[in-house]
């Protein structure tokens, strides 16, 4: 779209630490953003039938998940175990929940294992116009030790093992690498890392060496002090952190991605006996999620395959104690920031991506608007608009 477009509502808020701009517009030309002001202010720079009204509408930046898998859908009976579906089944799922993410206002994914290089070839698909999604930061194949937790990550032991699933993952058109250096539920004393300090350290180094960053899944315990002194990028999940290392995180120099649903939402769709163990651990996972959002700690926030969920995620936060501003930032620039694109996406500013999400509601005000998502622009086309607005 080479034409200059204005789309206006009720109010525009273009960051979170920025003032909300009543009866605002963003002026959008070749998927950019020209301009963010007020209507009165820009209405003169396009013909009319270039605006686009959304009315009592709020425009908000595009939502970030900085945590999602395309073929992992937690709507469906037994979920995990169906990462080992076919090929083929995984593939059309991906393509599934890729408008469903759209639909729920992420105009940006940051894909965290998924089999086959089905990410990678959407990430493709999506740039060349074959299909709608959003803007995706692919890990390609996620690397788990061979007692290692996962359903979503492929058997990987060894220095030089590891090094060649990287460079392939590279090859394929990895965006950053993933790891899984612990489970997902603490059910021993100490929670287990089933990767050694050695092999942490090459992953790092593997992946720093051509430049991308590396991810662990990791809920505490040893492994999260291993990830930290490896220089490991992002901690995701992060549950059963210790207060000595939420304080260790913020010294620093990575990020934590929360997922707080895995644990917080009553899930009918998994295995009753694991759906069990996360509900006796909720309380000790809320107590330690409203002690990270309570500090100055960094945190994005991602869905874990609950797609569609985001604004769910954001809710889970608030409850936990943060502010609806802190909220909204961890769904937009935090998000931004964990894939490398703070200065893409994540706001509502003048040579970013025209990625807007029209909500009704105000969610400084109230954190739920978020799920009322109307239409979704990204990079300056309607991707989804509800009939009546
Ligand atoms: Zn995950």
């Amino acid at each position: 779209m080479n034409r200059k477009s204005l789309f206006c509502g009720r109010m525009v808020i273009p960051h979170p630490d920025a003032s909300p701009i009543h009866k605002g517009a963003v002026l959008v030309e070749g998927g950019r953003i020209l301009a963010v002001d007020s209507y009165e202010a820009l209405r003169s720079t396009v013909s009319k039938g270039n605006i686009v009204d959304f009315h009592d509408l709020v425009l908000l930046p595009g939502l970030v998940d900085a945590h999602n898998h395309l073929s992992l859908d937690s709507a469906l009976p037994n979920y995990l175990e169906r990462m080992n579906d076919s090929e083929c089944e995984l593939t059309l799922r991906a393509v599934k929940t890729l408008e469903v993410d759209i639909r729920s206002g992420v105009t940006t994914s940051r894909c965290m294992g998924d089999r086959f290089f089905i990410d990678a070839y959407l990430k493709r698909a999506i740039q060349e116009g074959r299909f709608m999604g959003p803007r995706l930061v692919v890990a390609t194949r996620g690397m788990r030790a061979s007692h290692g937790h996962g359903f979503v990550g492929l058997p990987c032991d060894g220095v030089d093992a590891l090094r060649k699933m990287i460079r392939e993952n590279v090859k394929a058109g990895a965006d950053l690498i993933k790891f899984y250096a612990t489970g997902t539920i603490q059910d021993k004393p100490v929670i287990p890392c089933f990767y050694s300090a050695e092999e942490i350290q090459v992953i790092v180094e593997e992946a720093s060496r051509v430049g991308l960053p590396t991810a662990a899944h990791c809920i505490g315990g040893p492994g999260l002090d291993l990830c930290l002194s490896a220089g490991v990028h992002t901690i995701e999940h992060g549950y059963y952190m210790t207060d000595r290392q939420i304080e260790a995180l913020s010294r620093s120099t990575s990020m934590l991605v929360l997922t707080p649903s895995e644990f917080l939402a009553d899930k009918s769709t998994l295995a009753p006996e694991r759906a069990a163990l996360f509900r006796r651990d909720r309380e000790k996972v809320r107590e330690r999620l409203s002690t990270v959002v309570k500090s100055d700690l960094f945190y994005a926030v991602g869905t874990d395959g609950m797609h569609g969920h985001l604004a769910d995620e954001a809710r889970y936060i608030v409850e936990a104690g943060a502010s609806n501003l802190e909220a909204f930032r961890a769904v937009t620039l935090n998000g931004a920031k964990v894939c490398g694109l703070e200065g893409e996406v994540g706001s509502l500013e003048v040579g970013k991506w025209a990625d807007i999400v029209v909500v009704n509601g105000n969610p400084f005000e109230e954190i739920a608007a978020l799920s009322r998502v109307r239409a979704v622009i990204k990079e300056g086309n309607i991707l989804f608009q509800e009939a009546h607005v």
